[in-house]
């Protein structure tokens, strides 16, 4: 176990692509981050420079508070006692499940009877000890990436980095698989970054969250950190949906949408909603109720009117679109399905005001 520190780390490939821009991001003792973002925002980039496949252009990254790599002082990826696990596996086709995993330890200082008992263990570790003797062509892609999730952990890592280490499975094997990385990590503890692009990936497998986008961090946070408090409007947008509507606050507790929509906020958003310019409401916390209906509590409330322009009945619950006047964008609501309204029906929306978060614009 070892604590990462990312400094003001900075890549630039060619002579403007900023693909780490000047990051700041402290993992702890034993815990799981997810690195988060959309295609091209610089997660594998982060990785990469953390094991030491490339050099950063600025900043540092120090483990135990020691700098492992900055301009001009870098240790080589070998010396770093990190391990790695690739989407694409990376296990060995002409050695046997047993050779691969034994493979790390050759080049440590440990017996081949102390060799033989921590690849036996580990191989159960991951539920693979019946299947030693396969060769990697003779399993699945999961049972493929338990092998390398053995080989990864057997030498005993302090760090453990995990590029998209599921994307090659199928949806099945993928949720599985989610499950297994974070059984594996609760019971090494091993500081671990994990880089995806799927949000409920990370949110099973991780402590934390790191949102990046355009290279920079927008959030870090826990899964339910990030969806109930996202900052920026790109975070609430990136993590599950969202109904993002532009304005301002002239005063703490309102959010003023230009028109002749103003919504009340709650005393969690209103504390910072200074300088935003966006709120976020999801659409779950968004009661839709029948035109004329007496609604519970309204008067603490939002109240809106609006009409069903679009609605999908989904089993589990109802899909809508309503249509608001004085909101651009028609809103999108999440209904109890037991009550179903078509598309031209006149509603009613009430909304918390603790549902409606100020979030800011986003740099990226
Ligand atoms: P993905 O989810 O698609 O893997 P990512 O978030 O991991 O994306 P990176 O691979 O870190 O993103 O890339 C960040 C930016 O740096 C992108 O604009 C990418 O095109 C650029 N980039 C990455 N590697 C290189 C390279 N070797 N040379 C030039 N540009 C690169």
């Amino acid at each position: 176990m070892a604590t990462l520190d990312l400094k003001h780390l900075l890549k630039i490939f060619g002579s403007e692509v900023r693909a780490v821009d000047g990051i700041d991001l402290n993992i702890r003792h034993g815990e799981l981050i997810s690195l988060l973002g959309p295609s091209g925002c610089g997660k594998t980039t982060t990785l990469r420079l953390v094991a030491g496949f490339i050099d950063p252009d600025g900043g540092a990254i120090e483990v135990e508070g020691e700098v492992i790599s900055s301009p001009g002082a870098i240790v080589p990826p070998e010396r770093r006692n990190m391990s790695m696990i690739f989407q694409s596996y990376a296990v060995w086709p002409h050695k046997t499940v047993y050779q691969n995993v034994a493979y790390g330890l050759k080049f440590r200082d440990v017996t081949i009877q102390e060799s033989d008992q921590k690849v036996r263990k580990m191989l159960d570790i991951v539920q693979m000890g019946h299947l030693g003797e396969r060769y990697p062509g003779e399993l699945s892609g999961g049972q493929q990436q338990r092998v390398a999730l053995a080989r990864a952990l057997v030498v005993e890592p302090s760090i453990l980095l995990l590029d998209e280490p599921l994307s090659n499975l199928d949806a099945n094997l993928r949720e599985e698989m989610r499950f297994e990385i974070r059984r594996l990590h609760d019971e090494f503890h091993i500081t671990s970054i994990y880089v995806t692009h799927d949000q409920s990936e990370a949110m099973v497998t991780s402590d934390r969250i790191c949102l990046m986008n355009h290279g920079k961090i927008e959030q870090v946070g826990t899964a339910m950190e990030i969806y109930d408090n996202p900052e920026t409007r790109f975070v609430a947008e990136f993590v599950g949906v969202t109904n993002s509507i532009e304005g301002s606050s002239p005063s703490p507790g309102l959010f003023d949408t230009g028109g002749d929509l103003k919504f009340k906020v709650g005393s969690n958003g209103a504390a910072g909603a200074e300088g935003k310019h966006f709120v976020s409401i999801r659409p779950h916390r968004i009661g839709i109720h029948p035109e004329g209906a007496p609604i519970d509590g309204a008067e603490g409330q939002n109240i809106l009117v609006g009409e069903v322009t679009r609605g999908y009945f989904l089993g589990n619950s109802a899909d809508y679109l309503v249509k608001v006047p004085g909101l651009e964008e028609p809103l999108r609501v999440e209904g109890d399905p037991s009550r179903f309204f078509p598309a031209g029906t006149k509603v009613r929306l009430a909304i918390e005001p603790d549902s409606v978060i100020p979030v800011r614009a986003s740099e990226g």
